[in-house]
């Protein structure tokens, strides 16, 4: 058991991710998954993704079972940014070509209505306009926006900014 810092309560170890690479490596978090999440929004769709490829109980496996899961946290919180979907209702991720695997250059952040409207249905309109950056073009993209987080970070003007409202500018 494992007290989390943030809500204070005491939680089972599986309730808490660990750190993977770095320092750190093997040790628990210090937020709980729970609080991480509302931390962190983009971790849940990690896990969203994962969970839905690996559960074999879950109605969506076969259709999920040949597509790789090749995005990283990392990447995820990059879209996240760049789609703005921390000032969406319900965000949710999609695979702007349902047959291409969750790669950085085949997910967007979609509000989750949309998402459900275009089903499978999607119009060749719609993969044309994002599938105009190229993956280095992606990557640069990604760089910019990990600066300007960071540089957010050092002026502490993030600190009064929650998940979900809009970033000051
Ligand atoms: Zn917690």
């Amino acid at each position: 058991m494992k007290v989390c810092f943030k809500c204070k309560q005491e939680k089972p170890l599986t309730e808490f991710r660990r750190y993977k690479s770095g320092v750190n490596k093997g040790l628990y978090h210090s937020y709980c998954k729970k609080c991480s999440h509302k931390k962190y929004p983009w971790e849940k769709t990690y896990i969203h993704i994962c969970s839905r490829r690996n559960d074999k109980t879950n109605k969506n496996y076969k259709r999920y079972k040949n597509i790789k899961m090749l995005l990283t946290h990392g990447d995820l919180k990059f879209l996240w940014f760049r789609d703005k979907a921390y000032n969406m209702e319900h965000s949710s991720i999609d695979r702007i070509n349902p047959q291409k695997h969750y790669t950085l250059e085949n997910c967007r952040y979609i509000e989750y209505r949309e998402n459900c409207r275009q089903g499978g249905l999607k119009t060749k309109a719609d993969y044309i306009s994002y599938s105009t950056l190229t993956v280095k073009e992606l990557r640069r993209e990604k760089r910019k926006i990990e600066k300007r987080l960071r540089e957010l970070k050092r002026r502490n003007a993030l600190k009064s900014w929650k998940w979900g409202k809009k970033i000051k500018r």
